[in-house]
C-alpha cells in the first residue's frame, strides 16, 4: 500500500469511533483539537477528529503587527496547518462549513462531502463589523489576518517610494493603537500617522496604566490623535470626520479600518437565540443550551466569567473576546468532550485573566499583570516570550526558538 493511501485510510473513522467535528481552526478550535489529540488515550473509545478550516495557515493574530516591522516572519506567526498537524491523525478539511443541522447531526461544507458528527465544536471567531460609513469598504484596508497584513505590506512598499507617507487609522482600540505605533516606527521621518476615534478615550476597555503607556507611546512618535471624532466618510483622498463642531478632512495615502468586529453568525436556520452582542449563549460547561453534544467557544460564545467587573458593565461577566480567552477555552472543551464520552462529570469553564499586553512600536511593549507593569524594551521581550509559550505545538515552538537563538535547523 502506498504511503498516501495508508495515510488516507488511517483518517477514515473506525466504525465504532466517536466522531468529533471542530469548525474553525483559530485559537479556540485549533487548541481544542490539539488538546484532544494529546489526551486521546484517556478515551475509552476510539475518536476520529475532523477539523474544518478554510485557511491554509493558522494566524497568531497578537503578533501580526510584527510583520510590518520585519521583527517576525510569516512562517513564525502563521504556520501552515499541514505542518502543524503532520504528526497527528487529525482529519483536516480545508473548506468552509456552510450549514449546521443540529437535528441530523451533520455539517454541510461549501465544497466537500457533508460531515456527520456525534459531537460538534463551533469556534468560528469574529468578522469585521458590517461597514456603515460611506466609502470605508472601498477606500480603507482591514487588519485582521495574515492576508490583510500582506496586502498592507504591498501598499506600503509602493508608497515608500515617495518622500511622505500619510496614514490614517480609524479606531483607537488595541488594533488601532498597535498599528499606529508600529507603522510610525516603520515609516520613520517620512511617515505621518493620525488616529481617529469616536470615543473619548483610547483603549476604552483597558486598565489606566495601559492607557497611559499607550498615550505616551503615541505622543513620543508625534502621532496625532482625534478623540470624540465622528467619522463621516472615507474616500481615495483620506478620511472626513466631525470634530469640535467642524468637519475635518485628514488626507491619507492609506486608511486603515480597525473599528471593531462582531461574532460570526451561526451557520444554519436552527440558530440559538443570540445575546445582544451577537454571541451564542452557552452553559458554564460551554455546551449549547438544549444540545449536550455541541460546544461553542471563543469570540462566538458568551463564555461566562463570573466575578469580573459586572457592576459597571453587564457584558463584563462574560470572558472577553480575546485570544487569551479562546486559548483557555480550547483545552477546557477538550476536557469536557472526553468527560462526556467517558460518562464522567463535566467541569465549568473558569476564565483566568492573566493580564494585558500591547505592542507599542518596534521593540517596545507594555505588559501588565499580577500587579506589575513592564514597559519599553523589557516589555517587548516579556511579551515576545509570553506569546512564544502559546504558539501551537512543541515542534513549531522549537523551530521558532532555534531561529531566534540563531541555531541551525
Ligand atoms: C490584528 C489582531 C490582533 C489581536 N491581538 C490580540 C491580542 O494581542 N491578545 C488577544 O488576546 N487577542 C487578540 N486578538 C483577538 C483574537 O485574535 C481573537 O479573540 C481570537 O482569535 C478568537 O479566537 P476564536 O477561536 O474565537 O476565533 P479565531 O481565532 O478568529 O478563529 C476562527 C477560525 O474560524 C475560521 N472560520 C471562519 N468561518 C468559517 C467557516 N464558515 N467554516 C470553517 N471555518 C471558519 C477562520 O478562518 C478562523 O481560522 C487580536 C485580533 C486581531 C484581528
Amino acid at each position: 500500500m502506498s504511503l498516501k493511501r495508508a495515510l488516507s485510510a488511517d483518517l477514515k473513522p473506525a466504525t465504532d469511533a466517536v466522531r468529533i467535528c471542530i469548525l474553525g481552526g483559530g485559537f479556540g478550535g485549533l487548541y481544542c483539537a490539539l488538546a484532544l489529540h494529546q489526551r486521546l488515550k484517556q478515551s475509552p473509545r476510539p475518536i476520529h477528529i475532523t477539523l474544518v478550516e478554510p485557511r491554509d495557515r493558522f494566524n497568531f493574530t497578537p503578533l501580526l503587527y510584527e510583520l510590518l516591522t520585519q521583527e517576525l516572519a510569516p512562517w513564525e506567526i502563521a504556520p501552515a496547518y499541514r505542518e502543524l498537524l503532520k504528526h497527528t491523525n487529525l482529519d483536516l478539511r480545508q473548506d468552509w462549513a456552510e450549514h449546521i443541522d443540529l437535528t441530523q447531526q451533520s455539517v454541510t461544507l461549501r465544497h466537500g462531502e457533508p460531515i456527520p458528527y456525534d459531537y460538534l465544536v463551533v469556534a468560528l471567531g469574529s468578522q469585521m463589523r458590517p461597514p456603515t460609513t460611506p466609502g470605508s469598504q472601498t477606500h480603507s484596508l482591514p487588519f485582521n489576518t495574515l492576508h490583510d497584513a500582506e496586502q498592507l505590506e504591498r501598499r506600503l512598499n509602493d508608497l515608500e517610494q515617495s518622500p511622505k507617507v500619510r496614514v490614517v487609522v480609524a479606531g483607537a482600540g488595541p488594533s488601532g493603537v498597535e498599528l499606529a505605533c508600529k507603522l510610525s516606527d516603520r515609516l520613520g521621518s517620512r511617515g505621518h500617522v493620525t488616529v481617529v476615534d469616536r470615543r473619548s478615550e483610547i483603549l476604552r476597555s483597558y486598565p489606566q496604566r495601559i492607557q497611559r503607556a499607550a498615550a505616551r507611546a503615541l505622543a513620543k512618535r508625534g502621532i496625532e490623535v482625534y478623540l470624540d471624532a465622528a467619522i463621516e466618510a472615507v474616500d481615495a483622498s483620506g478620511l472626513t470626520f466631525g470634530y469640535e463642531g467642524q468637519t475635518h478632512h485628514c488626507p491619507a495615502d492609506v486608511t486603515l479600518w480597525t473599528v471593531g468586529t462582531v461574532p460570526r453568525s451561526w451557520l444554519g436556520n436552527n440558530a440559538p437565540k443570540l445575546t445582544p452582542l451577537g454571541q451564542c449563549p452557552v452553559r458554564p460547561t460551554l455546551q449549547l443550551p438544549n444540545y449536550d453534544n455541541v460546544f461553542v467557544l471563543g469570540d462566538m460564545a458568551a463564555m461566562p466569567a463570573p466575578g469580573r467587573d459586572s457592576q459597571s458593565d453587564p457584558s463584563r461577566n462574560r470572558a472577553p473576546t480575546t485570544a487569551q480567552a479562546a486559548y483557555q477555552a480550547g483545552p477546557a472543551v477538550a476536557h469536557n468532550l472526553l468527560a462526556l464520552i467517558a460518562n464522567r462529570p463535566l467541569k465549568p469553564f473558569v476564565y483566568n485573566h492573566l493580564g494585558d499586553m500591547l505592542t507599542l512600536g518596534q521593540r517596545e511593549a507594555v505588559v501588565c499583570g499580577f500587579g506589575l507593569c513592564i514597559t519599553g524594551r523589557l516589555g517587548a521581550v516579556s511579551r515576545r516570550w509570553a506569546y512564544w509559550l502559546r504558539l501551537p505545538t512543541h515542534a513549531h515552538r522549537w523551530r521558532v526558538l532555534k531561529h531566534w537563538l540563531g541555531l541551525r535547523s
